[in-house]
Formats: C-alpha cells, sequence, structure tokens
C-alpha cells in the first residue's frame, strides 16, 4: 500500500465511520479515531429515521406566522433563549438567506441528489454487518391534528411525489387507528411516508459500522482531535492513547465540534447549533413504527430501549437546563396519543444538530491545505446521509469520478 493511500479520521459517528468505511472499500489504509466510541455522541440519540423522503433540506420559516409562533414561544418544534442568541445571530441570518425561495430551490437541488443514494449506501454498508434486525423499511407517520394542518402537509407531499417521486399514503383516524392501535388519539389521520427506513437502536447501527471497518482491516484509536497538527514534511499528526499516529491524509468528521479545531489552521465555518433532546419510557403498548407529532414538533419511536421522544430544535447556550421546556411540552403531548409509561431515564440526552447555514454538508478538500479533508454539518439529516456524502469524499480522495455533482458542498464556498 502505498503512503497515498493513508488516512486518519477524525470522529467516529456516523459521518466518520462511514467516510472510514468508504475510503476503506477504495483500498485506504484508515484509522478511525474518536476520544468516545463509535456512534456515542449525536449519531446515537437521534429519532433513528433514515429519512429518504427529506429530498428538501430543513429551511428557516420565512412566514410571518412561523416566525411570531417562535419569537413569542408558542410552539414546541422551536425554541431559544433570548440570552444565547448573539451566539447564534451571525449563522442564522446567513440561514435566513439560504431559505429564500429562490437560492432554497438550488440547494434543494443538490440536497435531493445525495439524499436519494442515503437507503442504498446504508444497505451496502447493513448487508455486511448483523445489525438488519435493527432496520425497519416500512417508513414512519406524520400525525396531524387539524384539518389545516393536513392539507399543508398533503400538498407538500403531493408536491414532492410530482417533483421527485417521493411515495406516501394519507390515512384517515381510523386507518391511523388500525395501524397502531396503541394510540389513544388519532387527531385528523396521518401522512405515511413509505420509503424512509427506521432504526431501533441508531447508535448500535454506528457501532455496527464500526465493527465492519475493523473486520475488513481498519483501525480504531481513542485520541483527543484537538491535537491534530501539521508535521514538517506536509502530512498530519494526531496524539492517540497509543501514541502520536501520522498519515499524508486527515479527515475531520468531528460533527457538532468541527469548527473549533479548524480556527487553528484558519478556517472559520458558521454552523447553526440546534439543540435536542430525548428520553425513553416504558410505555406497555409501543408503537408499530415511529410518529412524528407535527403540531408538537417531537418524533415518538420504538427503540431498543424504550419509546424514544425527540424533540425539535432548540437555540441555547452551552450548558442544557436538567429538564428542557421544549421535552416536557413533547411529553405532555406524548401522552395525550399514547401511554407512555414511566420515564427510563432520570435525566435527558442532549445533542446538537451540526446545521451550516446554507442546508448543505461540508464535504471536500480544505481550500488551504494539502491532505486535509472535511466532512461535516449534516443537520438534520446527518445519520441518514453518512453513508452517501462518505461516498462521495472517498471518491473526492481517491482521484475517482464523483457519482454526484459536490460542487455546492465545496468547503472552499465559506471562504
Ligand atoms: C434530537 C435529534 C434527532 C435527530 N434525528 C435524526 C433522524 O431521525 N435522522 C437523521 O438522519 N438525522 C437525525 N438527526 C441528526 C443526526 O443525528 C446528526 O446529523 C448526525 O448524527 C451527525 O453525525 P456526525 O457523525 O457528524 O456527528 P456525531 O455523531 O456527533 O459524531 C462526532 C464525533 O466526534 C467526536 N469528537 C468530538 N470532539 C472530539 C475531539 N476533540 N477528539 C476526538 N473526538 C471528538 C465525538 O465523540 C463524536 O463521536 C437528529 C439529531 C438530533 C439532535
Amino acid at each position: 500500500m502505498s503512503s497515498a493511500s493513508h488516512a486518519i479520521v477524525l470522529g467516529a459517528g456516523m459521518a466518520g465511520v462511514s467516510a472510514a468505511l468508504q475510503l476503506q472499500m477504495r483500498g485506504w489504509n484508515v484509522v478511525l479515531v474518536d476520544r468516545k466510541g463509535v456512534g456515542q455522541e449525536t449519531s446515537f440519540g437521534n429519532a433513528g429515521i433514515i429519512q429518504s423522503e427529506a429530498v428538501e433540506p430543513y429551511a428557516m420559516p420565512r412566514d410571518f406566522a412561523s416566525l411570531l409562533a417562535i419569537a413569542l414561544g408558542t410552539t414546541n418544534k422551536v425554541h431559544y433563549a433570548p440570552v444565547a442568541l448573539p451566539q447564534h445571530v451571525s449563522a442564522l441570518v446567513q440561514y435566513w438567506w439560504n431559505s429564500a425561495p429562490k437560492r432554497y430551490r438550488r440547494i434543494a437541488a443538490s440536497y435531493s441528489k445525495i439524499i436519494a443514494v442515503a437507503t442504498a449506501e446504508h444497505q451496502k454498508l447493513i448487508a455486511q454487518t448483523t445489525a438488519d434486525h435493527l432496520i425497519r423499511r416500512d417508513g414512519f407517520r406524520v400525525l396531524l391534528r387539524s384539518q389545516a394542518a393536513m392539507d399543508t402537509t398533503l400538498a407538500t407531499a403531493e408536491r414532492l411525489a410530482a417533483e421527485y417521486g417521493v411515495t406516501f399514503k394519507a390515512l384517515s383516524p381510523a386507518e391511523l387507528g388500525k395501524a397502531e392501535p396503541a394510540l389513544i388519539e388519532t387527531g385528523v389521520g396521518a401522512i405515511h411516508w413509505l420509503a424512509p427506513w427506521t432504526v431501533r437502536d441508531p447508535g448500535g447501527l454506528a457501532a455496527a459500522y464500526g465493527d465492519l471497518f475493523v473486520r475488513l482491516g481498519g483501525t480504531f484509536a481513542a485520541g483527543d482531535a484537538d491535537s491534530l497538527a501539521q508535521t514538517p514534511a506536509g502530512g498530519w499528526r494526531v496524539t492517540t492513547d497509543g501514541g502520536p499516529l501520522e498519515a499524508e491524509h486527515v479527515v475531520v468528521a468531528l460533527g457538532p465540534w468541527s469548527p473549533p479545531p479548524l480556527r487553528r489552521f484558519g478556517y472559520r465555518f458558521p454552523m447553526v447549533r440546534k439543540r435536542g433532546y430525548h428520553m425513553h419510557y416504558r410505555a406497555p403498548k409501543v408503537l408499530d413504527l415511529p410518529l412524528m407529532d407535527d403540531a408538537f414538533g417531537y418524533v415518538m419511536a420504538p427503540m431498543v430501549s424504550g419509546v424514544r421522544i425527540t424533540t425539535g430544535a432548540d437555540l441555547i447556550g452551552d450548558e442544557p437546563p436538567l429538564m428542557p421546556a421544549q421535552l416536557r411540552e413533547a411529553e405532555k403531548a406524548a401522552r395525550t396519543l399514547l401511554d407512555l409509561g414511566a420515564p427510563v431515564e432520570n435525566r435527558p440526552w442532549v445533542g446538537t444538530r451540526p446545521c451550516m447555514p446554507d442546508m448543505l454538508p461540508v464535504v471536500g478538500a480544505a481550500a488551504k491545505h494539502k491532505g486535509l479533508w472535511l466532512h461535516f454539518g449534516h443537520g438534520h439529516q446527518g445519520f441518514t446521509l453518512g453513508p452517501a456524502t462518505g461516498r462521495l469524499l472517498a471518491e473526492l480522495m481517491s482521484g475517482d469520478a464523483p457519482f454526484v455533482d459536490g460542487s455546492a458542498m465545496d468547503p472552499g464556498r465559506f471562504h
């Protein structure tokens, strides 16, 4: 193996482990480095949906009613702490600008092409693991509580079906009740997105990918990405518990922690850090498939640890509250739909969606440093996208023709 095919991947979430596997499949010799294990942070705590229906990324609402609801704190979909706003403001302004219809359409065109291969790229990996029992390939449902919300969601679903071939089925309250007998209340019905896959243990799937990586000859090392330095010969060095490691190429895939270490090399990446929470509940009767409660902006998903409630976006400071209001509201709303039972944990899990203000992940070469590659900023759908953008990155690093035009995701767009 030539020295040109050695890489260190920093960060073993879904983005990092997928990039490591995709490089390995192209003959690279890879060391995966994380200060924890594989898939123990954001990729552990999400809602576990491989969202092939999310062909358009999560835009910032621009209509007056949505903005007023956020400002007044009357929606549970987005929360913010006024004292923390200054730290988010610059990225939020860019997010607002990119969410304007014309720009958003261009962004969605790139996004839809990459998400189109998300399940296929996951399947290539799942097929080589014993994790298939964690996967359902039956979609997920969105429960609507008012006819107005149903009409809006249905119109969006019909548009996505016409433009991108997304598949869905509208369910009446009775049909939803038949599909989910555990529900106490079925609102005005649901939209069932048919193509997404759902995972009963997202951290377990990431860990299975990590095991596959080691089984195929890769090395995992515990280490701190903050030790990243350039070697005098122009390569890269990082300190691990087993001593220093060097390689000609390094990939930064540190999810929400990616921007700070890059500042030392002169790169400033804006990021909208959308906090999210989860808790599990010992529901006596569980749901068949994950259910999003549109009115309250949370997802209830049957997981190996119980029914997991995951919340929407919380723009707050660095210290999360012990019991966030958003999770409290979600739990209250969920109890009107399902007998949730007692919580499993006594405090919530906290994670951060690493959202770029233009809603596209950062995939490709750093502008000013040879051998420095970036793979982060997957926002609301990083669990979905990891293997797909990992493939794009591995193709770029290998000098292969990329399967999709990745120029919109090039890191240089921020500099
Ligand atoms: C509540 C919630 C629900 C979500 N639901 C979904 C969903 O249903 N579907 C979906 O597709 N996406 C979902 N997401 C988004 C998704 O979870 C993220 O986009 C994705 O997990 C990001 O993966 P990542 O590998 O980039 O980051 P992470 O999984 O956070 O991985 C980053 C890694 O870097 C490591 N690290 C950090 N700093 C250092 C350091 N200094 N040294 C060494 N290692 C370090 C961490 O330990 C971690 O392992 C959700 C997110 C949240 C918060």
